[in-house]
């Protein structure tokens, strides 16, 4: 019989249901993700998308442990960081079956999740970390204990910014994919701000001015293809600088912004100009509920459950202040 564990994401746009036996062999992943009909994730409709969706996506998983004769031995749940009525949809799952098939409830940081499932089907072992997705933007790595962050934005992450200024001019989110395609159909840029403190990023700017030519009749295209060139490079240049100061000589990229072909050969370059190697994955970039069961694996080898009564979410969860209690 395998043991499984069961993690649920539900942090934002997705609700998702990861299955994973113990020792990550087997590896699943049952989402559904909520979009809009227009503008940015609302988190009540987002949350309301969960609860409808949630049994079916449940009963999907729950059949396929079946027909793989095996048993539940533990749960995970995203308990941050997110939009508030999203995570608590998650929670409230994780807690019921927890208690019903008595056994151990886990809260997995969301960030962690991206790159410890970015580690899992990359063969990168320790790798610097760029974790680029809709609610995270920072360059990290795992030093005793916990991932210290190296460079981070100051204010919107690099999905944010793509996804509003998509929205400007129309388009639903998440529009990074459709952006990826406008920006590969022009041959111009127009001058944005490059906002780089230190090992910092700010994007904001970036926004405010693209928004602004958009208004004033500067192509689309255009514009799609600056804001990629500019905030990849201000991406690039903070992580060339986070690996010469870590002496690390792998780059890992992860998070849903990892989907873009431009960013992945602007960090590979410079990873090349390092000796370093360059590691990403095609799979299980976006939200989804695999991640979650395998932080969920090792959290049941390695750490602790939650007490169901301190179960809260934690809308505002940093990555820094999780506890890693596994090395590599
Ligand atoms: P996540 O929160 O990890 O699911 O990541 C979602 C973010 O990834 C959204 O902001 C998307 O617009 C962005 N994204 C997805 N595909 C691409 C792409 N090809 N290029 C740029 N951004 C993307
Ligand atoms: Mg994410």
């Amino acid at each position: 019989m395998n043991n499984f564990v069961i993690g649920i994401e539900s942090t934002a746009h997705t609700f998702g249901v990861g299955l994973c036996t113990v020792d990550g062999k087997i590896i699943e992943d049952f989402s559904s993700h909520f979009v809009p009909e227009k503008g940015g994730i609302h988190p009540r409709e987002a949350s309301e998308h969960h609860t409808k969706i949630a049994s079916n996506i449940l009963k999907k998983a729950l059949e396929m442990v079946n027909e793989l004769n095996g048993k539940i031995i533990g749960i995970g749940f995203s308990q941050g960081p997110g939009l508030g009525p999203c995570l608590r949809v998650g929670a409230t799952i994780a807690r019921a079956i927890a208690s019903y098939l008595n056994v151990p409830l886990y809260g997995v940081h969301h960030g962690v999740a991206h790159i410890e499932i970015g580690k899992k089907l990359s063969n990168a072992r320790d790798p610097l970390v760029v974790l680029v997705s809709g609610g995270h933007t920072v360059i990290t790595a795992l030093e005793e204990g916990r991932y210290r962050i190296f460079g981070e934005t100051l204010d919107i992450s690099l999905g944010n910014l793509i996804d509003m200024f998509m929205r400007e001019a129309g388009y639903p989110s998440p529009a990074g994919a459709l952006c990826e395609k406008l920006a590969k159909e022009s041959n111009e840029i127009t001058d944005l701000p490059y906002i780089v403190k230190g090992t910092d990023l700010s994007f904001s700017g970036i926004l405010t001015a693209a928004v602004r030519k958009l208004r004033n009749g500067t192509s689309i295209k255009v514009l799609c293809r600056s804001i990629q060139e500019v905030s990849f490079s201000m991406l690039t240049e903070v992580t060339e600088r986070a690996l010469v100061h870590t002496g690390k000589n792998e780059i890992l990229l992860v998070g849903g912004v990892a989907a873009n072909k431009r960013l992945k050969e602007m960090l590979r370059i410079m990873a090349q100009d390092h000796n370093a190697s360059f590691h990403t994955i095609d799979k299980w970039n976006g939200d989804n509920g695999a991640m979650i069961a395998w932080v969920t694996a090792l959290l049941l080898q390695f750490g602790s459950p939650l007490d169901v009564n301190k179960s809260f979410v934690k809308p505002l969860w940093r990555l820094d202040e999780v506890d890693i209690p596994w090395k590599g």
